[in-house]
């Protein structure tokens, strides 16, 4: 797995987060089964409830080109340890993918790379 071209996409992204409240800004970027590469920024709202989590942007994005099926993602914040996806966009990953690896990074190169099935063992799903 080469996670260059999907880091490079997290952070350009997150050069344009919109975190004016909480100033945490994160970019995502998800590989898609055509080879695409889609890659959003967090977006925040005064109301803290309407706020959209970047990796949530990132395959909103994607799905919205009609693409279904995320091969990888990429996170990118200034944290230490890496930022994980929080539970909302774990669940989100998981309508579109049963597992798929998920790259956690920050700005000082610290990597922490693991699994939507590890980070979220068993999702809600009406499929059975
Ligand atoms: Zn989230």
């Amino acid at each position: 797995m080469d996670w260059e071209p999907l880091i490079a996409a997290a952070a350009a992204a997150r050069a344009h987060a919109y975190a004016p409240y909480s100033r945490f800004a994160v970019g995502a970027a998800v590989l898609m089964e055509d080879g695409s590469i889609h890659a959003a920024a967090n977006v925040e709202n005064c109301l803290p409830a309407l706020g959209i989590c970047a990796e949530r942007n990132a395959i909103a994005a994607a799905a919205s080109t009609g693409l279904r099926r995320p091969q990888a993602v990429a996170v990118i914040a200034d944290m230490s340890p890496p930022a994980t996806p929080c539970g909302l966009c774990r669940q989100t990953l998981a309508e579109f993918a049963g597992d798929l690896p998920i790259l956690m990074v920050n700005l000082q190169g610290e990597r922490v790379e693991s699994t939507l099935a590890e980070l979220l063992p068993q999702p809600f799903s009406l499929r059975g």
